[in-house]
């Protein structure tokens, strides 16, 4: 599956707002966004004063989601497509579709200090949802799954570490955590008020159904 492999502090100064790609970084005075709160580029400061029309402001938040998330665009519109096929609204199943991604439930977990971490920790086979290995990162977890992980000591205790670097991040509330054990369960399907970073996702229906 194709990814972005560019500089990602590109992709937070193009949106104008921390989009957490790097882990621990995003939270330092070395945060790219924090010291060039402009978009890169040759004409990025004035491309950055530039008032958007309707579209430039839809436009945005959809690419902002599908960095958050790390997908490409041919991915996030198969999503769009079967949230609008689901009989929810529209927007909100998006955004739980998103969340469900197993790379997003590890993030989510601790296991991994960003989601492209986490998607390294599923690629690698060191998860295991319901006792089966699943290394897709686009995998959808759903309601009652255990989430485990299973490797030698030294991934293990690499995960631990990250664990607790990302004590501050508080787990969601749809998801428990055997810290201990490295286990999880997912107790309900997420919701939009679990996502902690402001997301107007009716903006992005309005852009895809044009
Ligand atoms: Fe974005 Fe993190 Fe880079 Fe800051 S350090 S610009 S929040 S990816």
């Amino acid at each position: 599956m194709a990814r972005y492999t560019d500089a990602v502090c590109r992709l937070c100064r193009r949106e104008q707002q921390k989009l957490f790609l790097k882990g621990l970084r995003c939270t330092s005075p070395k945060c790219a966004l924090a010291r060039k709160n402009y978009a890169p580029g040759q004409h990025g400061e004035s491309k950055s004063r530039a008032k958007l029309s309707n579209y430039g402001v839809q436009l945005r938040e959809k690419q902002k989601v599908k960095r958050m998330y790390g997908i490409l665009e041919k991915q996030f519109r198969r999503y769009f497509h079967t949230a609008t096929k689901s009989k929810g609204v529209t927007g909100k199943v998006l955004l739980q579709l998103l969340e469900r991604r197993l790379d997003n439930v590890v993030f989510r977990l601790g296991f991994g200090v960003s989601r492209a971490q986490a998607r390294q920790i599923v690629r690698h086979n060191f998860v295991y949802v319901n006792n089966k290995r699943v290394n897709i990162p686009s995998y959808l977890i759903t309601q009652d799954d255990a989430v485990d992980i299973k490797c030698k000591d030294k991934a293990r205790e690499k995960i631990k570490e990250n664990l607790e670097m990302s004590k501050d991040r508080s787990l969601v509330s749809w998801l428990t955590l055997n810290q201990a054990e490295l286990k999880a369960k997912v107790l309900r399907l997420p919701e939009k008020d679990d996502i902690q970073q402001p997301i107007q996702e009716q903006l992005i229906v309005e852009l895809y159904s044009k």
